[in-house]
């Protein structure tokens, strides 16, 4: 079930899987940014690790919440503020709703992808992490209208995520640092959509 546990099981694999893409997303991020987006990512994830051993959440929406104060205070630059505002939409979106049904995850979805565009004012195609949230969206709403249960819709939103997220390769990047490179920026995967793919992923990977 998808409940406060999931939730909470849910950032501590953001933080492993994290972790363990550090070098790879700081790589991605040398190629078309300031190579800082796997080191800001960790730094925020382990910062909701600690928080979450100071005691358990009651909710998702709780779990989720926190999560969103500690990425907005710890993981700085672009990113800090989107992930904050994501998990933030997503939390109020929940409620206090105990347990996520397939409808709840495409609610959940929806929010934290339309907060990530209130604030960064990107659009699908800008080789920004919207390029993964917005096919992950669309696909959980797929599979939860085909009667998937919310695991199913969980991982049909990951794998979108992961081919939006390959798909910004030969982009040309229309927000954010690597706007400023131009036509150079087209041939890198966006570091944003990468992570949002891994976030998404461990979100699955733990519903089953
Ligand atoms: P910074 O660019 O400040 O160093 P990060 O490297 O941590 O911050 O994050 C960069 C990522 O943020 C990009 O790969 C992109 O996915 C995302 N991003 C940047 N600007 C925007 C925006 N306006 N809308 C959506 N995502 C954005
Ligand atoms: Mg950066
Ligand atoms: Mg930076």
């Amino acid at each position: 079930a998808l409940n406060a546990q999931w939730a909470e099981a849910w950032l501590r694999e953001c933080a492993r899987v994290l972790a363990e893409h550090r070098t790879e997303l700081i790589e991605l991020d040398r190629a078309i940014g300031d190579a800082d987006h796997g080191e800001n990512m960790h730094r925020g994830f382990s910062a909701v690790l600690t928080k979450l051993d100071d005691g358990g959440q009651e909710t998702p929406a709780a779990a989720l919440k926190l999560a969103a104060m500690t990425l907005m205070s710890t993981v700085g630059g672009a990113a800090g503020p989107l992930y904050g505002t994501a998990f933030l939409r997503a939390a109020t979106a929940l409620g206090d709703e105990r347990e996520v049904g397939a409808s709840g995850v495409v609610g959940f979805l929806t929010a934290a992808r339309d907060g990530v565009v209130a604030r960064g004012k990107a659009e699908p195609g800008d080789k920004t992490m919207v390029d993964a949230w917005t096919p992950a969206v669309e696909a959980a709403g797929t599979a939860e209208a085909a009667g998937a249960t919310a695991a199913e819709a969980l991982k049909a939103a990951a794998n979108a995520a992961q081919a939006g997220a390959a798909g910004t390769e030969p982009l040309i990047a229309r927000k954010g640092r690597a706007s400023y490179l131009g036509e150079r920026s087209a041939g890198h995967r966006d570091p944003g959509a990468v992570s949002t793919a891994l976030i998404l992923q461990a979100a699955a990977d733990i519903a089953e």
